[in-house]
């Protein structure tokens, strides 16, 4: 994949760092959470908890709490933002959208909005980890009642 110009990328990394700075849907879901999910990339020291609600199938509410890297924060309150009002199955069908991107730079739908900002990160193996833990702790969730824990520092 070629390296996005530089306008673009200083666009990128504005993007990250306005999500990282100003993280939308941070918080817990006060006990409405159906699904509820923690994950941590150790390679990097990121951690997150993920609570969805989902209703009839549908996901009505969602938030995260979290700590590490802009990229491993970003990526979380960017996916928040899209979560909201997808379908479970939408939503790991995100999931897999998601990990197209990281493993091959395959661009992602239009809907996705700002998470394309991420797409610099496949580049970075190390960086795809950050990235990619707010999207398999989402997957975790989603494929597991309660809690769940989930690692992004497994072989690679
Ligand atoms: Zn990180």
């Amino acid at each position: 994949m070629a390296s996005p110009e530089p306008v673009l990328a200083e666009l990128y990394r504005e993007i990250l760092l306005d999500h990282y700075r100003s993280p939308r849907n941070r918080g817990t879901l006060d006990g409405r959470a159906t699904h509820r999910s923690e994950g941590a990339n150790p390679l990097c020291g990121d951690e997150l908890v993920l609570e969805l609600a989902v209703e009839t199938g549908r996901v009505t509410e969602v938030a995260f709490l979290g700590r590490g890297c802009a990229i491993s924060q970003a990526s979380a309150s960017m996916m928040t933002i899209y979560l909201r009002d997808r379908t479970a199955a939408e939503a790991l069908e995100a999931v897999w959208c998601f990990q197209q991107l990281m493993l091959s730079g395959t661009a992602l739908p239009e809907e996705f909005g700002d998470i394309e900002a991420l797409a610099g990160v496949a580049k970075f193996p190390v960086r795809v980890k950050c990235a990619s833990l707010a999207w398999k702790t989402l997957e975790q969730a989603l494929s597991s009642d309660g809690v769940a824990t989930v690692s992004t520092d497994e072989g690679s």
